[in-house]
């Protein structure tokens, strides 16, 4: 096997730590609007009021992104996906040592897992079309999604599909109407970067993105830069791995 996962709020936690540790000073606060100075965005505006100034402003703000730079919703969408937590009867079945985590030709059918959380849940969730909802507002996993969960499980993991489940989440991707990051300098605001557009894939590229984004930002050549750079919205797609049925 070849797969492999991360906690993801470890891996951003330690992330935080090699920065704090290398300098980089952080400032905390919600970010209400980008605040501009003439033509010229220099800095945000804070909902406490406040202004965090920058020479350079770089929003990555996920599926909130579009919310934040309205201008932007044609290259980029909030789209919700369900993920159900199942607690197994005996979780140690579920265990990273003898359960790998999987998905079922995901192109295909969407599904896909990871082994046993340390208090014995196994996340069980959906590759696919996804819902439009704003990232404040998601609502609740629809319950026809469980039963098709519980369907596929049936077929293919029997001993999870009548496992209780124990937590339900509407989880956001940023998608991009062609599937790829979009990272550049907005060409109309001077003094605005997008880092966004994760389309679902966002997380497992941590390690190379804070590179293409500093040399987006300092106009260096790079060699993924142009494949997310600025560009028009054109016809939609998505990456092959995505789901696409309904
Ligand atoms: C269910 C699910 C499973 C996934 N599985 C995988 C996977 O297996 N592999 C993979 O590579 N990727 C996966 N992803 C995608 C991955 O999580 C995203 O692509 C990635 O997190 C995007 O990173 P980001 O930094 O762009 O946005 P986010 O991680 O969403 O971070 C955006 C941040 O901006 C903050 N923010 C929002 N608004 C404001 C504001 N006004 N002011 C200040 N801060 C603000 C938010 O609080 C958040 O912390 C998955 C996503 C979901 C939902």
């Amino acid at each position: 096997p070849t797969g492999g996962w991360v906690e993801s709020g470890a891996v951003v936690e330690q992330i935080a730590k090699l920065c704090k540790d290398s300098g980089v000073q952080f400032y905390s606060g919600h970010m209400d609007q980008l605040y501009s100075e003439g033509s010229r965005v220099s800095g945000v505006l804070t909902t406490d009021g406040n202004v965090i100034p920058g020479n350079i402003v770089v929003v990555a703000a996920g599926a909130w992104t579009p919310t934040l730079l309205p201008w932007l919703t044609d290259l980029l969408s909030p789209t919700g996906q369900p993920v159900l937590h199942f607690l197994p009867e005996n979780p140690d079945l579920f265990r990273a040592d003898r359960f790998p985590p999987w998905n079922s030709d995901i192109a295909s059918s969407g599904w896909y897992g990871f082994p046993a959380l340390s208090d014995g849940r196994v996340k069980v969730a959906h590759h696919g079309r996804g819902v439009s909802v704003h990232p404040d507002s998601r609502g609740k996993v629809d319950v026809n999604h469980e039963i098709r969960a519980r369907e596929f499980l049936e077929q293919s993991i029997p001993v999870l599909s009548q496992a209780p489940i124990v937590y339900r989440r509407i989880c956001m991707y940023c998608d991009a109407f062609d599937g790829n990051f979009l990272i550049g300098h907005d060409p109309n605001r001077e003094g605005l970067v997008v880092a966004s557009g994760g389309s679902g894939h966002g997380f497992k590229f941590a390690p190379v993105l804070g590179e293409v984004i500093a040399d987006a930002v300092e106009h260096h050549p790079n060699k993924w830069g142009a494949r997310f750079s600025w560009r028009e919205a054109g016809a939609p797609k998505t990456e092959e791995a995505r789901y696409t049925g309904r």
